[in-house]
Order: structure tokens, then C-alpha cells, then sequence
């Protein structure tokens, strides 16, 4: 029997994190289902930093985990960010939209502005004049090294000693007098008081294991996709952009292509995500109403799963009533920009602390992080 005072649960983004926190002063091992980590949405995300998007909870989180990524702990191989400014785009009749995003995040992020249509078009070329009436700018906004922060974690919490266990997916998890038990595909055990729900879009399914009630995730396809920059002309520093309704973006890739998505949000089972080429094909069109992106040849494309509550902000708290059994789910399209605070505000709750201080001071509590939160919602709402 393996012994420890934790188990995590996925080897993703949200596991590594909380796994190196916790791993400071407790023993620790990480069971990920797959031969390799991060090969789930992890692994498939568009590696942005945007203090401006998602709800109250989320710009929190995000903002208090600006200093990691600025700054990250020894063993991080750095830059962890450069810049990438971000325009949201107000397409005409959005311009309410783009004024109440700039009122609500102003507080915790005084840097965005508002431009007008000349002004967006100076930023970003690629635009369509006709396609814009207002837009909204965060020059903070940054591109991330995905892989650096998850290596960097990996690294971390095996030099704390910590363990990682890959084609170990738990199928079976029973608690007998305070210890959890968590057995795994191939016939191994594992044994600890604390068991860390770190699953992404198969956190109810680990759940239902434990026997422990669905939180009611809804994992949402996303869809992503690589094509030319426009001939001859200069991207590699032009801003992130994204409709401010939410049905399509692009990101510079390099100097000479572009990623592009439709921002898409297709129900799906937890699964190994695939594209529909029909979702890149409306996502195409979209982008040529509003840019000069012609978009002939995709090169390449992706589909990952965000995964969501009813109210689309994470969960991270002790299950009510079923001792040592930890959710830290629900992470959204933000849970590589969210996960240094998130981690470390996982890794408090699961110790009884009070919450770190930075992250108090900007608002959050425990209750925010927890289930109860939810009430009887089960259903997301739209974005
Ligand atoms: C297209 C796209 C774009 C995105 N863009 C951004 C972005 O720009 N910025 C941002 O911050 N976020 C972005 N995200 C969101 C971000 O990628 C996710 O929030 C984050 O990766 C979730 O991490 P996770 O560890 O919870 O999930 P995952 O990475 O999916 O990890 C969960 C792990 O649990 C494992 N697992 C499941 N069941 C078991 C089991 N029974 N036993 C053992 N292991 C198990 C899985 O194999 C998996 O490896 C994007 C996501 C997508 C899809």
C-alpha cells in the first residue's frame, strides 16, 4: 500500500499547481490517467493572460496571480509571460456591451480604456473599420508559456518529494475510518486522508467514485485553428482580439500566423475533444466580416473542453459532510491565467488556513470557492 497525506487526482494545469503547494509540508502523489500529463485542456488552450476577462471570482484570481507569472519561484524556467495586448471588439450596436465591461473591470484593473474606431484600427490594422463602433483596450494583457508553468510545477513538487503517477486513472475510491482509498485501472493502491478532485471535465465522474453528489460540471468544446498572416505585413506585436460577445477571436502566432477560434461553447461528455470543421468554417466567415484575415489554408486545428459550474467560476472546497474529499474543479477558460492564486488559495482550504492575503485583500472569501455558492443551479449561464 502506498501511504500519503494527499492524492491528487489529474495531472493537468490544476493538479500539478495545488499538488506543488501542497507539497511544502505534506506528502503528496499526483494519479493521472494518461501516459503523459497535460494532454487534456491543459495541453490545447490559446495561452492567454486577460485580466479583464471572466467573472468577479475569476479577475480576482487572475489578477492576484499576476506576480507568479512576473516573477515565478526558483526553478521556473522564465519568461513565463511576454506581452500581448488585448482589444475587445464592439461591433455596431455593441458599444453598451463594451462600456458596461469597461465600468465592471476598471476597479481591479485601472489600465483598460476605451478607443474609438480610428484609434482600434491604428492598434490593429487587421481590422475592418466598418465592422467596429467601440473598443476596449488592456495593454497588461499577456501571452503565456503554458508549458514552462506546468513544467515548472512538475519540477517543483517532485523536488518536494512529491510523486507522479501517469496510466494510473483511478477507477475506484472508498473512505474506511478517515483514510481514503484510491484504486487505480492497473490494480494499484493508494492511501491517504485527503483525496484532491483535480479531474477537469471528469471531476463529477471522480466524484461519483467517492460517492460524493455531482457539483454539475458542463464540460464546452472550444475550437482552435492556425492560419497565414496577411502577406507582408508586421503581426507579431499586434493585440489579441475578440468580439466582446463572445463568438470569435485571434492571437498572432509568431510573425507569420495567426491562431484563430470561433469561441465556441458545443456540451460535450468528458472525452479527448476533436474539431468539427464546421465550427471552423463559421469561425472563418466571422473573421472575414471583421478583419483582412483571409483565412484560405487552415494549417492546423484543435479542440479542447472548458469546463464549467452553473455560474462559471471555480470550485475549490472541502465536500460537506464527507471527510477528505477536496474539489478543485470548474476552472472555465481561465484556468491557466488563474492557477498560481488558485493553487494557492486551493492548498490554504485544504489545510484550514485562512486564505492567502493578497487574494483576501482583493475581495475573496472561502464561501466564493464553495459549492454551497451554487444552490440548486445547475445549469451554466451564457457568456
Ligand atoms: C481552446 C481552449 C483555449 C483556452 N484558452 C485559455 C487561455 O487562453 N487562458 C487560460 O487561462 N485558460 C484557457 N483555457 C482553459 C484552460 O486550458 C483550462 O481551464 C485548464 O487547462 C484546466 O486545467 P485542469 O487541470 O482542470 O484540466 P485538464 O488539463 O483537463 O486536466 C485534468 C486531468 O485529469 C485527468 N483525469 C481525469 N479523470 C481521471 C481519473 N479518474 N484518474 C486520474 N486522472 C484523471 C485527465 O486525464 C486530465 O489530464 C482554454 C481552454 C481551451 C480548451
Amino acid at each position: 500500500m502506498n501511504r500519503y497525506d494527499v492524492l491528487v487526482t489529474g495531472g493537468g494545469i490544476a493538479g500539478v499547481s495545488v499538488g506543488y503547494e501542497l507539497a511544502s509540508d505534506r506528502s503528496v502523489c499526483l494519479l493521472e490517467m494518461e501516459a503523459t500529463l497535460a494532454f487534456h485542456t491543459t495541453g490545447r488552450s490559446a495561452a492567454a493572460f486577460l485580466e479583464s476577462y471572466g467573472g468577479p471570482i475569476i479577475r480576482q484570481l487572475t489578477v492576484s496571480s499576476r506576480s507568479f507569472f512576473e516573477s515565478p519561484p526558483e526553478g521556473f524556467d522564465g519568461p513565463l509571460m511576454t506581452s500581448r495586448p488585448l482589444l475587445w471588439l464592439g461591433p455596431v450596436g455593441a458599444d453598451g456591451d463594451i462600456r458596461a465591461l469597461e465600468a465592471e473591470v476598471k476597479p481591479l484593473v485601472p489600465s483598460v480604456r476605451l478607443v474609438d474606431p480610428d484609434e482600434a484600427l491604428e492598434i490593429n490594422p487587421i481590422l475592418r473599420r466598418e465592422y467596429l463602433e467601440l473598443g476596449l483596450l488592456e495593454p497588461g494583457a499577456m501571452e503565456l508559456d503554458v508549458s514552462a508553468l506546468h513544467q515548472g510545477y512538475v519540477r517543483g513538487l517532485r523536488q518536494r518529494g512529491g510523486a507522479i503517477n501517469t496510466s494510473s486513472g483511478v477507477v475506484g475510491l472508498s473512505s474506511v475510518d478517515g483514510m481514503w482509498r484510491a484504486v487505480t485501472r492497473n490494480g494499484d493502491e493508494y492511501e491517504a486522508p485527503v483525496v484532491v478532485n483535480a479531474s477537469g471535465a471528469w471531476g463529477d465522474e471522480v466524484a461519483a467514485l467517492a460517492g460524493v453528489a455531482p457539483v454539475g460540471l458542463h464540460p464546452l468544446r472550444r475550437t482552435l485553428f492556425m492560419v497565414g498572416a496577411p502577406d507582408g505585413m508586421h503581426v507579431a506585436d499586434l493585440p489579441l482580439t475578440g468580439d466582446v460577445g463572445g463568438t470569435f477571436y485571434v492571437k498572432p502566432e509568431g510573425g507569420a500566423q495567426y491562431l484563430c477560434s470561433p469561441a465556441d461553447e458545443t456540451p460535450s461528455p468528458p472525452c479527448d475533444a476533436k474539431v468539427d470543421e464546421l465550427d471552423v468554417a463559421q469561425a472563418i466567415d466571422r473573421i472575414r466580416a471583421a478583419t483582412i484575415l483571409e483565412a484560405r489554408h487552415v494549417r492546423s486545428s484543435w479542440a479542447g473542453l472548458r469546463t464549467f459550474t452553473a455560474d462559471r467560476s471555480p470550485i475549490a472546497c472541502y465536500e460537506p459532510g464527507s471527510d477528505g474529499f477536496f474539489w478543485l474543479v470548474g476552472q472555465g477558460g481561465y484556468g491557466i491565467q488563474t492557477a498560481p492564486a488558485l493553487a494557492r488559495v486551493a492548498a490554504a482550504l485544504v489545510r484550514h488556513d485562512d486564505l492567502p492575503r493578497d487574494v483576501a485583500d482583493r475581495g475573496l472569501e472561502a464561501g466564493h470557492m464553495h459549492r454551497d455558492r451554487l444552490g440548486d443551479k445547475t445549469e451554466p449561464t451564457s457568456h
